[in-house]
């Protein structure tokens, strides 16, 4: 893969490649973590380095999903997206459902040469769903929120001072 993108081939390189296929979005410090087991002490700098190089390269992508660090993964050039679980983080990729270009098709593209679409589904994710449930029922949920907007006393807009 390193030398299809006239890349030179280095341990560090391949060995954040590796860890990138064999973990799909893990964090820096978790590539980190996995590259040491491989080679040792490797400095942050140096993996920080080979990230960007193989992520400008196009040998590895960058998702960054909001309230996030940085991720990685090597499924590259197929613009698939990712479901985000709000409540751990974990992520998962989701395949678009409209073909090998997907979800290019903008309803006006303002003029802009689109050439990706970026979607985060938010939501919980199975493990989390079991807890949420098992932690209260959606009726507590309303309530609390009507109790808490009650006492608040909010001040009419009418009468700023
Ligand atoms: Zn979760
Ligand atoms: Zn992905």
């Amino acid at each position: 893969m390193l030398r299809g993108a006239a890349l030179r081939v280095t341990r560090p390189r391949v060995a954040v490649l590796t860890a990138v296929h064999a973990h799909p979005h893990a964090d820096t410090e978790s590539i980190i973590r996995v590259v040491r087991e491989d080679l040792g002490e490797v400095s942050h700098q140096a993996v920080y380095d080979v990230l960007r190089a193989l992520t400008d390269a196009r040998l590895l992508r960058r998702i960054q999903p909001s309230g996030s660090v940085a991720r990685y993964e090597a499924r590259v050039g197929d613009n698939h997206h990712h479901v985000v679980c709000r409540s751990c983080g974990a992520i998962a990729d989701v395949d678009c459902a409209v073909g090998s270009a997907p979800c290019l098709t903008a309803f006006d593209d303002h003029g802009f040469a689109i050439d990706e679409a970026e979607v985060t589904y938010w939501a919980l994710c199975p493990a989390c769903l079991v807890k949420d449930s098992r932690r209260s029922t959606p009726v507590e949920h309303t309530r609390g929120r009507g109790a808490a907007r009650g006492q608040s006393g909010q001040p009419p807009e009418e009468h700023p001072r």
